[in-house]
């Protein structure tokens, strides 16, 4: 089985139609997503709308997806995040705001886990070292764990013998899967990457060659920046997607 990885599309539709379009030429056959799918961007209802009507669907909360859903204060998040979170709150549609409220914190399988955060904090935790990587070792069984949160693509790995490593995903790089070996992939951010790089990202996991290829695609983030403008959305938003920071 191959599936499409992809995660924090925060209401980001040009850069999700891109990877959709992306994933559907790789041919995969489902997909996971590690959640937020919703806050800054300007298209929340089109967005969940897309990623609700995808079939073999693997796919967790996000802390925004819960602040948009009602289960989490705002004090949590710093001001941009939280006036973007209290506009979509208005926008979006209550079969949407039921499809946040229903997903779970985590979803396993005998191959994979998939938590937004970290596996010890599925919501909320920034893993963005190898450091915390090692603290998070002993809180899933599978071999696999797919996360996003941070927006910065990154393969954290413990080998069998016990040494670990990071590395950078890099574009159309492979990163092989040992069933003896732990592994974190974070496949980045869809709709607003933190690393230097403008381009939307998301990989591809084939369950049968036990690889995931990562791959970068270039959107027209100047549409989505067009259309936060007309939705007042905060200036400092709109322009980080300009720098990918
Ligand atoms: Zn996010």
């Amino acid at each position: 089985m191959k599936y499409g990885i992809f995660s924090d599309v925060h209401s980001n539709l040009e850069a999700l139609d891109a990877v959709l379009q992306c994933l559907e030429q790789k041919k995969v056959d489902g997909f996971i997503s590690a959640g937020d799918l919703v806050g800054y961007g300007p298209n929340p209802n089109e967005v969940i709308w897309r990623i609700r009507n995808l079939s073999n669907l693997l796919i967790v909360a996000g802390n925004h997806d819960w602040a948009v859903a009602g289960f989490k204060e705002l004090t949590w998040f710093n001001d941009f995040a939280a006036r973007a979170i209290i506009w979509t709150k208005r926008q979006i549609k209550e079969d949407n705001r039921n499809f946040l409220r229903q997903l779970s914190r985590q979803v396993e399988t005998s191959k994979f886990t998939v938590v937004h955060g970290s596996p010890r904090d599925p919501i909320d935790e920034y893993l963005l070292t190898e450091d915390i990587f090692k603290e998070n070792l002993t809180s899933f069984d599978s071999p696999l764990c797919f996360i996003g949160h941070t927006h910065v693509p990154k393969v954290f790995c413990q080998t069998a013998a016990g040494n670990t490593e990071t590395k950078n995903p890099g574009n159309e790089g492979k990163t092989k899967i040992h069933p003896e070996a732990k592994m974190i992939f974070n496949s980045g951010s869809v709709g607003q990457p933190r690393d230097g790089d403008t381009r939307t990202c998301c990989a591809v996991y084939d369950t049968d060659t036990e690889e995931i290829t990562f791959y970068r695609v270039e959107y027209n983030f100047g549409l989505t920046q067009e259309k936060m403008k007309r939705c007042q959305l905060p200036i400092f938003l709109i322009e980080r997607l300009s720098y990918g920071r």
